[in-house]
């Protein structure tokens, strides 16, 4: 510690070489990495927000898992999410592994003739469905042998539905974010002393907390990128200082630190690129007022779908990134296994090398021809 006297901005304590604790300003449990030791006390630190924090990185943890965010503490669990057939899937960490939860076996009836369509997780599971219908005299041994012949390995794609949100109890966590920024940067924990209530769970939330989306962003996008953003900003002339909160570059909301802001001007920006595992440079002036935000929480249903699309947009940016990882980390083993067929050290002749390149281009061959019928699949 230096010779500054550092308070918790949740209890007032002095922080002291014996009270200090390692607070993460974004959750660690989602990526972030970037941390203070002068902000909270070890007893607020342990006593605050547990329960918030766990329940944000939970609401949050499709991301987390899906693009193989590094965190200090790994937490791995599986994700079920839904195919683009509808069936359930259970997405590894890392988005490596998705199989199939359970099998799907429908049958209908369509102008006199039996349509039985089935999701199966492996061969041994179709063959045994098989069994159970010649069983049942459902199927001719023939329809069963031209059944086995016939079925196809296909990929599951996750698609993101609605269940992916943030929950309420995962609000306070946000705020304590937005707080903990704010003081880390200027150590003025007078200002957020409004905040405290809420991040310690005794306060309506939505009195500061606000969703909002935005048609076009407010800073320059680049390609690639899934960020974690902090951006305070607060002027005398709009009267308001606020934090936006930004998780995986899909969830916005503004924390309200203080309404009748007078101070001076105050803009700052923490941006990092999870995927990159870096902090990047990101400026932008953005001067909302306590009326933009509260005309956007009164937007009428209609108007407010308007602006689902940029939020679908960017949730589909993330998965494509996600797409590419993948592609990366097979054509990894692709290459890895090509050479795996000949004796270490050997020499690589013009006809090992063929070999190798085969498998690479048939590698790339599945991969167009899997993103083809993706598109196809989308266009019907
Ligand atoms: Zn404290």
């Amino acid at each position: 510690m230096d010779d500054k006297k550092y308070f918790c901005y949740i209890c007032g304590d002095e922080i002291t070489d014996k009270n200090c604790t390692d607070e993460h300003i974004i959750l660690n449990a989602i990526g972030g990495h970037l941390h203070s030791y002068t902000i909270i006390c070890k007893d607020c630190n342990t006593r605050m927000g547990e329960t918030a924090d766990a329940k944000l990185a939970e609401d949050l943890s499709f991301y987390t898992d899906f693009l193989g965010v590094k965190k200090n503490r790994q937490n791995e669990h599986d994700q079920i999410m839904k195919d683009e057939d509808g069936h359930e899937i259970i997405v590894k960490e890392g988005g490596k592994s998705l199989n199939l939860r359970k099998p799907y076996v429908t049958s209908e009836d369509k102008d006199g003739v039996r349509e039985i369509s089935m999701a199966v997780r492996n061969r041994k599971e179709l063959e045994g469905f098989l069994k159970g219908m010649l069983k049942r005299k459902e199927l001719t041994q023939e329809q069963a042998d031209e059944i086995l012949v016939k079925a196809k390995v296909t990929e599951h794609h996750p698609v993101l539905n609605t269940s992916t949100m943030i929950s309420t109890e995962a609000f306070p966590s946000i705020i304590k974010s937005a707080a903990n920024f704010y003081v880390d940067r200027t150590h003025d924990t007078a200002t957020v002393k409004p905040l405290v209530p809420y991040i310690k769970g005794q306060g309506e939330c939505k009195d500061v907390l606000y969703l909002h989306h935005f048609k076009t962003l407010p800073y320059p996008e680049i390609k690639g990128q899934v960020t974690h953003m902090i951006h305070i900003e607060g002027s005398e002339k709009t009267g308001l200082l606020y934090a936006m909160m930004e998780y995986y570059s899909i969830y916005v909301y503004m924390v309200v630190i203080d309404r009748n802001y007078t101070g001076k001007d105050v803009n700052m920006t923490y941006t990092y690129d999870v995927v990159a595992g870096q902090e990047v440079d990101r400026n932008f002036d953005l001067p909302l007022t306590m009326k933009d935000l509260e005309d956007f929480r009164n937007l009428p249903h209609d108007e407010y779908v308007k602006y689902l699309p940029y939020v679908k947009k960017r949730a589909d940016a993330v998965m494509a990134i996600w797409d590419l990882k993948k592609n990366q980390d097979e054509l990894h083993d692709v290459i890895e296994n090509a050479f795996a067929k000949f004796p270490e050290g050997c020499e690589m002749t013009p006809e090992r090398m063929a070999v190798v390149q085969k498998d690479i281009f048939d590698f790339f061959e599945k991969i167009i021809l899997e993103s083809m019928a993706r598109k196809e699949k989308r266009r019907n």
